[in-house]
């Protein structure tokens, strides 16, 4: 058990078991972009960790970048506006998968793909490394998935609580008392 700010979490998937999937994601992605040279997109921040050790096992040419999502209320009407920043690459034409952490509510992801696909790229996919399919309230394809999770609040392996957390190589839940 270890504690952050005021809750505290379990240990719930071994770097190990993390990893190892993240390979087998790598080994698939190599195979079905083969002659192809993608373009992953990492959402920064929680995607860092996932994005470095799937780099790693991907063995095609590929290129990748990183970007944010800013997330904020329009000061003009009620809805929530989804912005992705930092994205300098050209991605017309290209072959472009994105990296993300975990798929919550899908709301964020499909905000994404709709800025991307306004960029006319050829193909778009997503990896992401968990999902809560719970708490979907759209319906995103993801194309590569590494783990489905129940419906709680977890973190570490790049993911935070509240700024904490993202450096533990573990992946960790909240402990409910
Ligand atoms: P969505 O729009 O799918 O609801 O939210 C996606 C984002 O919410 C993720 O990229 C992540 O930043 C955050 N998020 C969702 N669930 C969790 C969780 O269990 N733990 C952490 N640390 N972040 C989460």
């Amino acid at each position: 058990m270890i504690q952050l700010h005021d809750k505290q979490f379990e240990i719930f998937i071994k770097q190990e078991i993390i990893e190892d999937k993240i390979r087998q994601m790598a080994q698939e992605i190599s195979k079905d972009y083969e002659g192809k040279c993608p373009i992953f997109l990492a959402i920064l921040n929680g995607s860092f960790l996932f994005a470095a050790e799937l780099m790693k096992s991907v063995s095609i040419d590929c290129e990748i970048t990183f970007l944010r999502v800013s997330s904020y209320h329009s000061t003009t009407s009620t809805g929530k506006i989804t912005e992705v920043l930092g994205l300098k690459e050209d991605i017309t034409d290209r072959d472009v998968i994105i990296l993300e952490d975990i798929i919550d509510t899908g709301l964020t992801m499909a905000k994404i793909q709709e800025q991307l696909l306004g960029k006319n790229p050829k193909s778009l996919k997503v990896a992401s490394l968990f999902q809560k399919p719970e708490a979907l309230k759209t319906p995103i394809d993801i194309a590569y998935l590494g783990f489905e999770l129940e419906n709680r609040f977890v973190l570490g392996y790049g993911l935070d609580y509240d700024g904490l957390g993202r450096n533990l190589p573990d992946l960790y839940v909240l402990h409910e008392a």
